[in-house]
């Protein structure tokens, strides 16, 4: 359970720049996740985890018709979003790959 004491430690240790692992470790019987949870709850700014650091997203979307393909990967709300990247095939927004993708659908959405 969150006590007072241990939400203000919390706090301290987030603040102090700890892991939320190494957080867990000290509050004990709390885990990573939990640790997690709570700072978010309370509003402590999110910090990229030390081990798995978040690769960058492009500055802003691929411009269509441009070389690189303009094909969305992932969610656009999650932080991994991102576009596929790959060589477009000429006068395609995408590549070769995702132009097979992109015509399958429509003739499905046709169907
Ligand atoms: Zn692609």
């Amino acid at each position: 359970m969150w006590t007072e004491e241990k939400t203000a430690l919390l706090r301290q240790l987030w603040e102090s720049g700890l892991s939320a692992s190494e957080i867990a470790k000290r509050l004990g019987g709390i885990s990573r996740n939990a640790v997690i949870g709570k700072a978010h709850r309370i509003g402590l700014a999110a910090r990229p985890s030390p081990i798995r650091i978040r690769p960058e997203l492009p500055a802003a979307a691929p411009v269509f018709g441009g070389r690189t393909c303009a094909w969305p990967i992932g969610d656009p709300g999650q932080a991994d979003f991102r576009f596929c990247g790959d060589r477009a095939v000429a006068g395609r927004p995408y590549c070769a790959v995702h132009c097979a993708q992109a015509y399958r659908k429509r003739d499905r959405d046709a169907a």
